[in-house]
């Protein structure tokens, strides 16, 4: 039979839609794969080798001047800063620290004091609200913690806090556990490291949803640390400006 549509009628319509097709799908793959920012190269080359990168790591308990609000949680090289981007459309809502230790063994610390809520169905996070924000007195806050459990989604929250506990006053510098790689997935494990976010008050003495950017507040001035992922390009965020020894 034949065909009633002509040959060049075809490659005309039918060649810019595949061309478009083809573009359109090598930046959504590059973009969901392939792009890797310098920041994700040096999380990569920290996991594979930290020994070599030992500077890069910041101590637990430490801060960087006697001014800072918040002692440092945990030891580790913090890999990824508030507002980075994982992938398109997403604004990463916290730090990343990440471990030179297998899963289980580096201790988590409470970075202020606050008093500490564990919801009965978190096996690897909990949040310690801040009833007046040192930055912002007439602010309360939450500081969330998180991937705290292994591969399993098996706690390392020590036992002080199991899960359910509520509003539990805890000083700054109290174990609270130890950074692990629980994803919230079992069995798809992340990286070793500790999650931290500072999260907004509802105004209701409950903290907003932490995976929403918008409620949450740029680390930055609370560790005197360059952790804002859009306006740090490059630095590896260690002390800089420490007091200066007696
Ligand atoms: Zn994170």
């Amino acid at each position: 039979m034949k065909s009633t549509i002509k040959t060049p009628f075809l490659k005309w319509f039918f060649l810019p839609l595949v061309i478009i097709f083809t573009v359109s799908a090598g930046f959504f793959i590059y973009q969901l794969f392939i792009r890797i920012t310098p920041r994700a190269r040096r999380v990569i080359t920290w996991i594979r080798n930290p020994q070599t990168h030992q500077d890069w790591s910041t101590e637990a308990l430490s801060r960087c001047r006697e001014s800072t609000p918040f002692l440092f949680p945990t030891a580790g090289y913090i890999g990824f800063l508030w507002d980075d981007s994982f992938r398109p459309g997403h604004r990463h809502q916290g730090i990343d620290i990440f471990t030179s230790e297998s899963s289980g063994e580096t201790p988590v610390y409470a970075a202020f004091d606050g008093y500490l809520t564990r919801l009965p169905d978190w096996k690897s996070s909990l949040i310690i609200r801040v009833p007046r924000d040192p930055l912002h007195p007439q602010n309360q806050i939450w500081l969330y913690y998180t991937h705290l459990a292994d591969i399993e989604g098996k706690s390392y929250i020590v036992d002080d806090f199991p899960a359910g506990v509520s509003d539990l006053f805890v000083e700054e510098g109290t174990l609270l556990g130890f950074q692990g790689n629980f994803s919230g997935t079992i069995g798809k494990p992340v990286g070793v490291h500790l999650h931290f976010s500072i999260v907004m008050d509802d105004g209701n003495n409950t903290f907003l949803n932490e995976l929403n950017i918008q409620n949450t507040l740029d680390p930055s001035l609370y560790f005197d640390l360059p952790l804002n992922g859009k306006t740090n390009h490059g630095v590896i965020p260690v002390c800089q400006n420490k007091d200066s020894s007696p």
